[in-house]
């Protein structure tokens, strides 16, 4: 087979755009990772030590290199790419200027293994300071390897201008991300410092976003699809309420090139209007198509900013895209809470705010007698919602113990603060009649498990229809306001830790809340910068996926922090309680049924779920008598 690289003639090498390539460790990966890329590999691996500093390593199994082309790759210009000024405008590969490997051969240590398949042997080339040391035969692996070590070891001024290895890691991940998110079809994985920490095997584009940006990306991408003679655009946008007020997930790229362009990134933004606060970034994952004649990637030495014939264009149909998507997805009701519980990740609704009740009590009132324009509307319907329409949340509920008052006397005590106690005492059935003359909860008859879903029981004639995961919900979040002010949930032990891994900005976040997770039945250690071994949790909790409770309340708390400015127990409270309740099993038997009653009537705000909705629903039996009429 014979030699593919060539030196480009001085009238191409003149139009390329001057500059330096490689600036930080972060952009040698880039350009080695590209080259992996453009070689057809289907397996690439990044090693990396010491933040770039004392290794970069990249090994693909593409195409190999012929043994002059392992040493002719070096030189500046020096590309199996392109050929002349022409094809400057109709680009495919990733790179093109044969510029890369030079600029990097000329700041550091570098040693090249590769192999052609169809080679027998394999060659060996290490440079240094653009000086070649070796350049023989080996017994090599099928594709290349290319370690860069000591970088910057003669120019020590760029040297001591790196920031700190996690600035410096931070930005490789970023490139990493970057090659690795379009790439979708290739395998890819990333040492750090000698530990595996991101491993993806080929997949498609939305499950790559999935395994690099976390699992909680499950729940947010939305799809967006464009296909015009002029330019294709599809990927995924992400709810308002996902929005942050950091930059970082906003992934734009063109014919598989990640690109920075503000003018494209203004239309998208834009699509987000009013619809998130102004210093707040949607997150995105988009790719256009164009054809490679109308976009100039020759602007900048790192190929990072595009040019494109006809910006104002694009600016439109990329805007109207993203609208359209946000319209058809996440403006539409029926995705909110009521159609799959077990994909909402975030508080759509403003969640009820947690406010110690103050009970006046009045023994004559009873919402349960449907009297002249009764409390419940004189008709059927959520008591919380019937009534905070007409007096505010904290009227309904104070009605709605009101008239359970007649049939108890605990429960207002227990609105005073002490429910701990009494959400241990047994429910009163008609089955069971009760000596207690103190009850807990309400007289009930004839209860019910329907659906595993729901528990029906009829109080003072009035059939009573209660949520069960809503009621759930409302008691996991009252004990753990509890547990944050008070009495920490015990933890147990686990005998095997669970390992888990977050993005870094969610690290950040966790080690942040680890002392209230801790309070809540979590002993979670921190193992690296991003993976976390949770040692201890609570004791009902064996069957969980860890992995996804921890990190879906992570996220969860994120968009709590920028949707309802809650503080942060508040917050760790509404968030656990909502992502837990999204993997607890359905009801299986009466007792649950009547133990998940018994608590929820314990509770503070028993009518209403942290969400904001209701966990009751109330039907009289003057409504039943008016459906048969
Ligand atoms: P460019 O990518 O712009 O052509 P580089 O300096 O990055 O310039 O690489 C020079 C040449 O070396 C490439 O054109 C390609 O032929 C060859 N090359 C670099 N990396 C690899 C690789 N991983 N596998 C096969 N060939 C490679
Ligand atoms: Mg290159």
């Amino acid at each position: 087979m014979t030699d593919i690289i060539h030196l480009l003639p001085d009238n191409v090498a003149n139009q390329i755009a001057a500059g330096e390539v490689i600036q930080r460790p972060a952009s040698a990966v880039k350009e080695l990772l590209e080259n992996a890329v453009d070689a057809g590999a289907t397996d690439i691996q990044l090693i990396i030590k010491d933040a770039g500093r004392t290794l970069i390593q990249v090994t693909d199994n593409g195409s190999g290199m012929s043994f002059n082309d392992a040493r002719l790759c070096f030189e500046r210009h020096a590309t199996s790419k392109i050929s002349c000024a022409g094809d400057l405008f109709k680009i495919s590969t990733k790179g093109f200027r044969g510029e890369a490997l030079a600029s990097v051969a000329a700041i550091a240590h570098v040693e090249l293994k590769t192999r052609r398949i169809d080679d027998e042997l394999g060659t060996l080339v290490s440079i240094a300071g653009s000086e070649a040391q070796e350049h023989k035969p080996i017994a090599a692996p099928a594709g290349t390897s290319i370690a860069v070590k000591n970088l910057f070891f003669n120019v020590p001024a760029r040297r001591n201008f790196l920031k700190s290895d996690k600035i410096e890691f931070g930005h490789i991940e970023e490139e990493f991300f970057r090659v690795a998110l379009i790439h979708h079809n290739i395998a890819f994985s990333l040492y750090q410092d000698d530990k595996l920490t991101v491993k993806t095997p080929a997949s498609n584009f939305k499950q790559r976003i999935i395994n690099l940006m976390g699992t909680h990306f499950n729940d947010k991408l939305y799809p967006i699809e464009q296909d015009t003679e002029i330019i294709k655009i599809n990927g995924f946008i992400t709810k308002p309420e996902n929005a942050k007020k950091k930059k970082s997930e906003q992934y734009l790229f063109i014919n598989d090139r990640y690109v920075r362009h503000s003018l494209l990134n203004f239309a998208i933004e834009s699509a987000y209007k009013e619809l998130i606060p102004s210093d707040y970034k949607p997150a995105y994952f988009i790719r256009l198509y164009v054809e490679p004649g109308t976009i100039d990637i020759n602007i900048s030495p790192t190929k990072i900013d595009v040019k494109l014939q006809d910006e104002r264009l694009m600016f439109g149909f990329l805007n109207s895209t993203v609208k359209k998507s946000i319209g058809a997805y996440t403006l539409t009701p029926q995705l909110d809470f009521e159609s799959d519980r077990g994909l909402d990740m975030s508080l759509l609704a403003p969640p009820a705010t947690f406010k110690p009740p103050t009970v006046s009590v009045n023994p004559n009132y009873n919402p349960f007698e449907n009297k002249s324009g009764g409390k419940s509307g004189g008709g059927s319907g959520s008591y919380g919602a019937s009534c905070h329409k007409e007096h505010g949340s904290m009227a309904g509920w104070e009605d709605f113990l009101k008239g359970i008052k007649q049939e108890t006397v605990q429960i207002a005590s227990s609105i005073n603060g002490d429910m701990q106690e009494e959400s241990r005492l047994p429910l009163s059935g008609a089955g069971e009649p009760s000596n207690n003359a103190q009850e807990t909860v309400p007289k009930y008859e004839k209860c019910l498990l329907l659906a595993n879903c729901f528990i029906v029981c009829i109080i003072r004639d009035v059939l009573t229809v209660i949520d069960s995961m809503r009621a759930l919900e409302r008691i996991l979040y009252e004990n753990y306001l509890e547990a944050l002010q008070k009495t920490p949930v015990v933890i147990q032990q686990l005998l095997f830790p669970e390992m888990i891994t977050l993005t870094p900005g969610s690290a950040e976040l966790l080690l942040e809340l680890r002392e209230e997770f801790w309070k809540l039945g979590y002993d979670i250690e921190q193992i690296d910068r991003t993976q976390f071994a949770v040692n201890g949790m609570p004791g009902d909790e064996s069957d969980m996926p860890v992995q996804e409770l921890i990190e879906y309340t992570i996220e969860n708390y994120k968009s709590n922090q920028f949707l309802h400015k809650e503080g942060k127990e508040n917050n760790i409270a509404l968030s656990l309680c909502r992502q837990k309740c999204r993997f607890l099993k359905p009801v299986q038997n009466m007792e649950e049924a009547i133990s998940i009653m018994q608590r929820l009537f314990a509770c503070r705000i028993p009518d209403t779920a942290p969400c904001g909705k209701k966990t009751i629903h109330l039907v009289q039996v003057e409504e039943l008598k008016n459906l048969f009429h």
